[in-house]
């Protein structure tokens, strides 16, 4: 149902970022995929897309800890109907002792890149006369937990950013969402569970039941495909008029 639109993916040479592009493709979007770090098996993921779906996928790589970078990835796509904010790193410490440039990054990152990117794309929506902004934000945008300094604030950054587009745009055929996930096993998951263990004094197991899924009533994690799935939602006539909210896919997390 989304054949002829082009959606761009920040971070999506892994994780939820290539779930949702996967979903987006089997619609029937063409999609770009982008990361900073321009391998061959990002090039080739797209190329798996674009065979697996029948769309045109390519990988264009950009730097969004750099404005003028996430700014040149929409340039260089030349089309953006959907635009997904996805890209995000995490870092774990208390607050006296997080290092600044990892605090830099992570708002650099997490919430200033989706400012250049729907400043650059909203353009391109409005001469298509269509568009879907959909951010990918967290439970941490809504609750906060310790030693995620950074990280809660980004994402509160970008759920009070998401609310901004969306009354931004709300006289046009373009809404802008947020999508909050729970814990999704992910590389950027996997990545906290060391830190995480040291912080607790845990080994993994109780890390992952008692630390990331005692949160998460459903004790289950949420997966790439489910997000793909609310994405795409997002993009159908069904929600055309959800715009400035945000859904949460996160097993019941924020309803403790
Ligand atoms: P991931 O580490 O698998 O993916 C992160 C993506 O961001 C990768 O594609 C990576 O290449 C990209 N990226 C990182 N730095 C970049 C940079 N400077 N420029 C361009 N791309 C960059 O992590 P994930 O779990 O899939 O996370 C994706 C998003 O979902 C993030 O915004 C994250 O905060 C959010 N999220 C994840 C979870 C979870 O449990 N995994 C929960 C809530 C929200």
């Amino acid at each position: 149902q989304l054949k002829g639109k082009t959606a761009i993916v920040t971070g999506s040479n892994s994780g939820i970022g290539l779930g949702i592009a996967r979903e987006l493709a089997r619609a029937g979007a063409d999609v770009v995929l982008n990361s900073f770090t321009d391998r061959d098996e990002d090039h080739a993921l797209a190329q798996e897309i674009a065979d697996a779906h029948g769309v045109g996928a390519r990988y264009i790589a950009a730097d969004l800890s750099d404005g003028d970078a996430a700014r040149g990835l929409i340039e260089a796509a030349g089309r953006c109907d959907i635009l997904v904010n996805n890209a995000g790193i995490q870092h774990v410490a208390p607050i006296d002792e997080f290092p600044a440039a990892k605090w830099e990054a992570i708002i650099a990152i997490n919430l200033t890149s989706a400012f250049h990117t729907t400043a650059a794309a909203l353009p391109m929506m409005r001469k298509a006369g269509w568009g879907r902004v959909i951010n990918i934000a967290s439970a941490h945008g809504l609750t906060a937990s310790p030693y995620k300094g950074a990280y809660v604030a980004a994402k509160h950054g970008i759920v009070g950013f998401t609310k901004v587009t969306a009354l931004e745009t709300a006289r046009e055929p373009i809404t802008a969402n947020a999508i909050c996930p729970g814990y999704v096993l992910t590389p950027l998951v996997e990545a906290q569970i060391p830190d995480t263990m040291q912080k607790y004094g845990m080994d993994r197991e109780e890390v992952i039941e008692k630390v990331m899924l005692e949160r998460q009533p459903s004790k289950e994690f949420a997966t790439t495909e489910q997000l793909g799935g609310t994405a795409v939602f997002l993009c159908s006539d069904a929600a055309a008029q959800i715009t400035g909210t945000t859904i949460s896919v996160d097993g019941g997390w924020t309803a403790l």
